[in-house]
């Protein structure tokens, strides 16, 4: 189970990969910009606009107007051949996305196209920006058309693709509407009625909000382009523009004054891209940005969604977040075909980032419980060795009496001796299984160290009384060199087995004939008791003093010895000590002997009641 610590982490993980991811992602990063231009491109490509009827077309003076009439010299010409033929076949609007800003030296020229355009109804006529300026027709042209309009185009600061126009500008504190959008009013024959968010004309609402002064409006690019008809064809073809919204302009790449390229990777001229925006607005399927709480929303559910898979969906089944991450795909798709241009670079690094984070905290998170489990269960194992091979003396004592008493005829003193044996032996093997479930639950930190005052000298005296006769078997004298003095706090079957195991050690590895010391010394404050057992056996080096504590470890020398032990009893020694908040010193010479020291806590009153006393007075 998860801890409240370890859900809190994981949670903090996964909202700072959310937020790196936003931040790294957000159109502010140059990097996030090109990829979702990039995006938009492809999405432009895949779902190109419905094909409807173009309401316009594009009067082009391409190379071979050029080549036939004199070059660009003679564009104001041109243009009044141009308007007079395209008059004749009767359009509906005309747009010129020519400057005419300039009086030609030749002043017959500027009169004969005058009076083209006075013999033009509809007429839209281009002003540009010159610096801060607008560079507007001349007046004898301006007063004759029905509206100027601006052929500012702003492709993209960071790749140069025209994806869309501003349908306003201001410079000088006059505003001007794009050429192709007074077109579209003139066509409409209604007003421009406009409000921050987006303009109306005759019911069509164009979703241009203001933003930096202007309007931009995503371009919906045919793919088959715009129908266009050479200035030299017009009189062949008036059916083309009869009752058209003509755009007059400059399409030879000579002379082209400005070429863009649009999403679909194609080179157009301007006064085209003019004419792409008109049929934006008559065709009415607007794309607009999502909005940025929306891609906000998105993205924060994207995290949501990440980080709940990963953490409750069980094993492979949290491989059910790549649909998600698939998601991340489609869902963009899905808002162009409904008209939202929706970003793909910062909900792909958020889903991608938060799984990623969420992912490898899960693998971490489950390595490390499948450690601890593992190791509990060796902890288990060794446990379970060490009480069946605890178990052993007392039962094989057990048996022993109790065969010998059913077999024998045995005299009453002997019987009694037997029974009390067999007697003692069952207890010592409930203190085992007690001390065995103790140690297990310790261990598990599943359980409370008992509190009570343990009178010192009593636990030495009873653990030095069953081990006299194992010494006595191998004729080891047992000295208790001290009175011991003093109160242990803790709990009295855990610390009498600890002690218990460092006398029998003692014992164990010992030859016949040594003598087992036993001493004790109660700290200068009374708060700390000494219980030491000094041997004169077979002693360890340093190095094997370092190990001892390790469960199963043996000494090479005591393996020798003949002794059969399963090196966990002093490890259990010290989980009971270091419990109680002691600390086990050892200090041993190989052949000499050793000296084991628990060090404890302790008080000098002997008894709970004392204690109480001592703490009253
Ligand atoms: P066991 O005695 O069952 O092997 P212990 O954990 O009690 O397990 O002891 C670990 C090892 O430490 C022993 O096998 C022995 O090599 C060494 N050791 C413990 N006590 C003594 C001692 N008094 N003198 C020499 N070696 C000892």
């Amino acid at each position: 189970m998860a801890s409240k610590a370890q859900n809190w982490t994981y949670i903090g993980l996964v909202a700072v990969s959310f937020s790196v991811a936003m931040v790294a992602g957000w159109r502010w990063s140059p990097l996030a910009r090109r990829f979702d231009h990039y995006w938009y491109d492809l999405l432009t490509v895949d779902s190109p606009p419905l094909r409807v009827e173009p309401q316009s077309v594009v009067v082009a003076i391409d190379e071979a107007t050029f080549e036939a009439r004199g070059g660009v010299a003679e564009i104001r010409p041109i243009l009044a051949e141009a308007l007079d033929k395209i008059a004749a076949a009767k359009p509906q609007v005309v747009a010129i996305d020519v400057i005419l800003h300039d009086a030609s030296r030749d002043a017959a020229r500027d009169a004969r196209l005058e009076a083209s355009m006075r013999a033009t109804p509809n007429l839209v006529l281009a002003a540009d920006l010159a610096g801060s300026k607008w560079e507007e027709p001349l007046d004898r042209f301006k007063t004759l058309a029905a509206a100027v309009g601006h052929v500012e185009r702003e492709p993209d600061a960071d790749d140069g693709v025209s994806r869309d126009l501003p349908l306003e500008e201001i410079a000088n504190g006059e505003r001007k509407w794009a050429l192709a959008l007074e077109a579209f009013r003139l066509a409409r024959r209604q007003p421009i009625v406009e409000s921050p968010e987006d303009l109306e004309i005759g019911g069509v609402r164009i979703p241009a909000p203001r933003k930096d002064g202007i309007r931009p409006l995503l371009i919906r690019y045919p793919p088959e382009g715009i129908p266009k008809v050479s200035v030299l064809e017009i009189a062949e073809h008036p059916e083309k523009i009869r009752g058209k919204v003509v755009f007059l302009g400059e399409t030879a790449v000579s002379a082209a004054r400005d070429r863009l390229v649009n999403p679909l990777g194609l080179n157009v001229p301007g006064v085209e891209v003019n004419a792409d925006l008109f049929e934006t607005l008559a065709g009415g399927q607007f794309l607009v940005y999502a909005d940025d709480i929306e891609i906000l929303a998105a993205c924060a559910g994207l995290a949501l969604a990440a980080g709940l898979m990963i953490r409750f969906l069980p094993g492979w089944w949290s491989l059910a977040v790549i649909p998600v991450l698939g998601f991340v795909l489609y869902f963009p798709r899905l808002e162009y075909r409904h008209g939202i241009v929706f970003p793909l670079f910062a909900p792909a690094a958020v889903a991608f980032l938060t799984s990623i984070t969420a992912a490898t905290y899960q693998y971490l998170f489950v390595r490390r419980e499948l450690r601890r489990s593992e190791s509990e269960r060796s902890r288990y194992q060794q446990a379970i060795h060490w009480a069946a091979h605890e178990m052993r003396t007392p039962l094989t004592a057990i048996q022993g009496s109790s065969e010998i008493m059913s077999r024998y005829n045995l005299p009453e003193a002997k019987r009694h001796q037997l029974s009390e044996m067999i007697n003692s032996e069952s207890k010592r093997l409930s203190r085992i299984i007690q001390t065995f479930l103790d140690v297990e639950r310790l261990a598990d930190g599943q359980m409370d160290l008992k509190r009570e005052l343990v009178d010192a000298g009593a636990l030495v005296t009873s653990c030095v009384a069953r081990v006299t006769p194992l010494a006595e078997r191998k004729q080891i004298t047992l000295i208790l060199d001290n009175a011991v003095e003093g109160s242990l706090l803790g709990d009295r079957e855990l610390m009498e087995y600890a002690f218990y195991n460092l006398l029998t050690n003692a014992v164990k590895y010992s030859p016949g004939g040594t003598e087992v010391h036993v001493f004790s010394k109660l700290g200068q404050s009374s708060s700390e008791l000494r219980l030491a057992v000094r041997d004169q056996g077979i002693g360890m080096d340093a190095k094997e003093v370092k190990q001892i504590f390790r469960k199963f470890y043996r000494t090479k020398r005591a393996e020798a010895s003949g002794e059969v032990g399963t090196g966990i009893g002093l490890s259990i020694v010290e989980q009971i000590v270091t419990q109680h908040g002691g600390r086990i010193d050892v200090t041993s010479v190989p052949g000499k002997g050793s000296c084991f020291t628990m060090v404890l806590k302790a008080s000098r009153a002997a008894s709970a009641q004392d204690e109480a006393t001592a703490s009253l007075s």
